[in-house]
């Protein structure tokens, strides 16, 4: 496998770290790319012009965007949490891809604005429903300009650090078998539960024990402080 390729291509993609090209990050993408397991248009965050850049760095014939996988953006978007429902069940922060997410078992949690890429895999793990995907002042068709290519650039590149800290750490805790802070974790119940009761379970057993630690609950909806 060719690692200045697969550097390169990398270089290329987005460092959303979405996996909507179907493969666990950008780098790992970038390397089925080159050994032959992944076509070139399958990243929507990259769009056509992401396409095309790799198509001119293999010279090969450019191809539309897959929309199997998703499609492109045109504003670029956040996390956000409602810090009134979240019960503190740290699934978002299992799930985020680059760190961008704080908070500790059993207490709010708040998205670094700055740190998030978008890849909205934090939203679907949430059982309370409270992780929205908010669009930011910075239009994605305005970046033309050869000084928005460098923020873009740099953004990649710091998203890209986050991902490989990331990577790097759960390697580390797997192989020294540490894992401090995910023992604290609320693991989801291992059983044949249909996800809506699944969810149900998650979010009564969540909520007795905020409410037995967190005084705040009564500033929730009355549909929630009911359940
Ligand atoms: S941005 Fe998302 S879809 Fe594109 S290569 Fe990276 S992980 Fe895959
Ligand atoms: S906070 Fe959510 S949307 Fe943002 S990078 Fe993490 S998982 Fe993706
Ligand atoms: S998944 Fe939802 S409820 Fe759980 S900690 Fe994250 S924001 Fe809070």
């Amino acid at each position: 496998m060719s690692q200045l390729l697969i550097e390169k291509i990398d270089a290329i993609l987005p460092q959303t770290q979405c996996k909507k090209c179907g493969f666990a990050g950008c780098r790992p993408y970038a390397e089925a790319i080159v050994e032959g397991g992944a076509d070139i248009n399958q990243c929507p965050p990259g769009g056509q012009q992401g396409i095309q850049k790799i198509a001119e760095l293999l010279d090969i014939p450019a191809k539309p965007l897959n929309t199997m996988h998703g499609y492109p953006r045109s504003y670029q978007v956040v996390a956000w949490i409602d810090e009134n429902l979240c019960i503190g069940c740290t699934f978002c922060i299992q799930s985020c891809p680059v760190d961008a997410i704080v908070g500790a078992a059993k207490q709010m949690h708040t998205v670094i604005a700055d740190e998030c890429t978008g890849c909205d895999l934090c939203v679907t793990p949430c059982p309370m429903d409270c992780i929205s995907m908010i669009p930011v002042n910075q239009k994605v068709t305005d970046w033309a300009c050869s000084s928005i290519d460098a923020v873009k650039k740099q953004t990649a590149n710091k998203a890209r650090s986050r991902y490989q800290f990331r990577q790097q750490r759960i390697a580390h805790e797997k192989r020294t078998d540490l894992k401090t802070h995910t023992k604290e974790f609320i693991q989801p119940p291992q059983t044949q539960m249909s996800p809506e009761v699944r969810k149900q379970a998650i979010i009564t057993a969540a909520l007795k024990r905020a409410a037995a630690i967190r005084p705040q609950t009564e500033n929730k909806p009355d549909s929630i402080k009911n359940k």
